[in-house]
């Protein structure tokens, strides 16, 4: 506790602190989950209770460095310094507070990892894009994403022989297809309405290639908000799943020989005035040679687990090519043409996937 005066006092009192607690007790939320993505790109968190909301949201939650050192299978790595010595703040940012319309009772915060005296923590991902981001600012640019994310609507069976569960995906529509729309649609609607209550704008829909497979696209924004936004997407997309007796997966290959869940990155960049991949030459040819320069790094980060490299082969979509070209969907990365006049010029990356961090 020798720690709590130097936390409170590195943080300026904040105009949305007062609105979040008056939103909390008005929304009758109990719990309030302050959540980061490890270096798994698993969501992890803990929550804070109502009546201790005002001091968290200051000094945040005590929390372990270890588990920044926790695979995907929750077995704890050798890292150095994040063994069972030291500790670090689950630090919510006050602009990201959100009641969760799949968990009743519940909001969420999209948080921070920092030192105990609040200074940036160097394995926090989140201050990692943070400052990325001010890099770019100084060169003038800010950068725009959108996820285009895949994942598999299914039911969670016990396996007669007593292996781990099995998912049994809803249906063995095709791809694009009318019958598809249907045998999800109770779902996907309470799924749209969701992430639209959450702030997230929803773009498209529609049933994909594999048994249960569906697609849901959500408006691009500033990087930071972006990534911040594919965190509330996966969580929802789960939670109204369960809350419905239903398992979704965003797992890049979760049913062997079928199509995997990809979810490409979509990328413009913006100076003070506009998109200048619109204005297409030197700057769009540099962007798109140093992603294919950084693709192997971009690879290992994007495609954050064992499974992910399962869905990386020819003829699925997903970018078995180190090449670039327009409207290519087998590329790494694709120029994609603008949906009309007003639609925005950008690049996809395609191996993406929800398991990035
Ligand atoms: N499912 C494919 C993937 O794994 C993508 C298919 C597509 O949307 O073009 O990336
Ligand atoms: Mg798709």
């Amino acid at each position: 506790m020798t720690d709590r005066p130097a936390a409170a006092k590195s943080h300026q009192p904040d105009p949305h602190v007062r609105r979040i607690l008056e939103r909390a007790e008005l929304e009758g939320v109990e719990l309030v989950r302050f959540l980061y993505a490890d270096h798994g790109g698993v969501i992890r968190g803990k929550a804070a209770s109502r009546s201790r909301l005002a001091e968290r949201l200051t000094t945040g939650i005590g929390h372990t460095v270890a588990m920044m050192a926790m695979n995907m299978l929750d077995q704890l790595q050798e890292v150095e310094h994040m063994g069972p010595v030291g500790e670090v703040r689950i630090v919510p940012d006050p602009a990201t507070y959100v009641p969760l319309p799949h968990a009743p009772g519940a909001a969420a915060m999209l948080s921070d990892l920092r030192r105990i005296d609040g200074s940036p923590w160097d394995a926090c991902p989140r201050t990692f894009l943070k400052d990325a981001v001010a890099d770019l600012a100084t060169e003038g640019y800010t950068l725009v994403a959108a996820f285009e994310p895949e994942f598999t609507l299914g039911r969670r069976l016990p396996d007669p022989a007593g292996g781990p569960d099995r998912l049994v995906p809803i249906d063995d529509s095709l791809c694009y297809a009318g019958t598809g729309f249907d045998t999800a649609h109770d779902y996907t609607i309470k799924l749209v309405r969701a992430l639209e209550t959450q702030g997230l704008r929803v773009e498209h829909y529609h049933p994909e290639l594999g048994p249960g497979q569906q697609e849901l696209s959500v408006r691009h924004a500033a990087a930071l908000r972006a990534a911040d936004n594919h965190v509330l997407y996966r969580e929802t997309v789960r939670g109204v799943a369960m809350r419905m007796a239903m398992w979704a997966t965003l797992a890049p290959k979760p049913l062997a020989g079928q199509a995997g869940n990809g979810a490409h990155l979509h990328l413009s960049l913006w100076d003070d005035t506009h998109n200048v991949f619109a204005d297409g030459g030197e700057l769009l040819e540099c962007f798109i040679g140093g992603l294919l320069a950084h693709l192997p790094a971009l690879t290992a980060l994007t495609c954050g687990s064992v499974n992910s490299f399962r869905r990386l082969s020819p003829r699925a979509w997903s970018s078995a090519y180190a090449v670039h070209g327009p409207d290519n969907r087998e590329a790494a990365v694709r120029i994609c043409s603008p949906l009309g006049e007003t639609g925005e010029p950008n690049l996809e990356l395609k191996p993406s996937d929800s398991s990035a961090n």
